[in-house]
């Protein structure tokens, strides 16, 4: 994903109000990140383990979400990322539940969606499979995985500006 400014950050914020955004932690090592190797930006808060953060890179701009989780559903081993899809839960998947944008939203309306708990996703999709056979195109594969990710990241963030 492009580079993204603190600023661009905040003003992405689709499901909390522009005092709310303002006063949003930023991701600890927001100047040191591999931009290259994102395709959407999440953070967990530091000081509401429950809370987290997702930024996803649309065709109208980058668009931001605030989620919860309960921190209990979804840690089964049934349990997959809604967006990366990756088989191998090298860690925790919890539920996510972000407030809808707008009027839906104020009057309590939510969209939940499995997923990585420390948002991994960006990092699970760039592994290769468990066991490439030989003559294995690794880089269609990846190339695959990181489409498929971006279009049901895209996907969860229309579902909160429904
Ligand atoms: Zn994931």
């Amino acid at each position: 994903m492009h580079p993204l400014t603190e600023q661009q950050i905040r003003s992405s914020f689709l499901n909390c109000s522009r005092k709310d955004a303002a006063r949003l932690p930023m991701p600890p090592d927001l100047d040191a990140l591999d931009w290259d190797r994102l395709d959407y930006l999440g953070w967990r808060d530091p000081q509401l383990s429950r809370r987290g953060f997702a930024v996803v890179p649309t065709e109208q701009g980058p668009k931001g979400i605030v989620v919860q989780t309960s921190g209990v559903a979804g840690t089964g081993k049934q349990a997959l990322c809604a967006w990366c899809h990756d088989v191998r839960l090298p860690h925790p998947v919890v539920m996510y539940v972000a407030q809808r944008a707008g009027t839906a939203g104020r009057q309590g309306s939510t969209v939940g969606t499995l997923m990585c708990e420390g948002f991994q996703c960006s990092a699970n999709v760039r592994k290769p499979p468990p066991s490439p056979y030989k003559g294995f195109d690794m880089d269609a594969y990846i190339a695959d995985q990181i489409t498929g990710l971006r279009a049901r990241s895209q996907g969860f963030l229309a579902a909160v500006e429904r």
